[in-house]
């Protein structure tokens, strides 16, 4: 009796599936990063090269440690500029929240 042994969610397995096979190791974004990418009509498309492997990122705004437990389903893959650029903005996003939710204590 074999029964199948589920692959692993983290690490390469995950990255296989999402990188390599569903996005054929092109940049999934599309204006995530901050970058409109007008010149290729709004998606990154930019491929992985040695060395420079496509990044996992999660598709919504989500904690690291959330991040860590997502299916390949809601991760994104991004070259490294996107990737960047996402966390730059998502951290900008989550400051803006916490300043806003101080701000709304301070007027009550
Ligand atoms: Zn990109
Ligand atoms: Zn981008």
């Amino acid at each position: 009796m074999n029964d199948p042994v589920p692959a692993p969610l983290a690490g390469a397995a995950l990255w296989t599936v999402v990188a390599a096979e569903r996005a054929g190791g092109r940049c999934e974004c599309r204006g995530e990063c901050g970058n409109p990418h007008r010149k290729d009509g709004g998606t990154c498309r930019r491929e992985q090269r040695p060395g420079r492997p496509l990044h996992l990122a999660p598709s919504t705004n989500v904690s690291d440690t959330k991040a860590a437990t997502l299916p390949g389903d809601q991760l994104m893959a991004l070259c490294p500029p996107c990737h960047d650029g996402l966390l730059r903005t998502r951290r900008r996003d989550r400051e803006q929240t916490i300043r806003q939710s101080a701000g709304t204590d301070a007027l009550f």
